[in-house]
């Protein structure tokens, strides 16, 4: 673990640091990709389910992860910087991948330009795509 980026990750969120949350946050670090509570249980072995729990809810309202429903559970991500304890900004698709059944956050999906009718306001915006992500598709030769 880089305990030093980790750290610095966590306090850029204002979220004390605690062994657990150091242990948690790393996972999201290395891999990139979404993650359920089961997931991150079986992951992090010898850990209790509840504390997991409210690490993710801690993350969640601070600002670090965003989690997103997905057949019947939800998938967390990491979120980018800007997103804070008082906005989330995660304003990007969400990819999910019918081969390996992991979901990504795709950030360069251009959204600019989109009308919505008058007299409605968005105050919160989902994108979610399915299809083969980039891992999943042969490398082209
Ligand atoms: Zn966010
Ligand atoms: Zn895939
Ligand atoms: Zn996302």
């Amino acid at each position: 673990m880089n305990s030093k980026l980790v750290e610095k990750k966590l306090e850029l969120k204002n979220i004390a640091i605690t062994a657990m949350r150091k242990l948690v946050l790393d996972v999201f670090l290395q891999h990139k990709k979404a993650f359920s509570l089961a997931d991150l249980e079986s992951i992090l072995e010898n850990s209790d389910r509840s504390t997991l729990y409210r690490t993710l809810k801690t993350f969640e309202q601070k600002g670090l992860i965003h989690g997103i429903r997905e057949n019947n559970t939800t998938q967390y991500l990491l979120c980018n910087d800007a997103c804070d304890a008082e906005n989330h900004y995660d304003f990007h698709l969400h990819f999910y991948c019918n081969q390996c059944e992991k979901t990504t956050c795709l950030e360069d999906v251009d959204f600019e330009g989109l009308k919505f009718p008058k007299g409605f306001t968005i105050q919160e915006l989902k994108f979610v795509a399915n299809g083969i992500c980039k891992e999943c598709t042969p490398k082209m030769q």
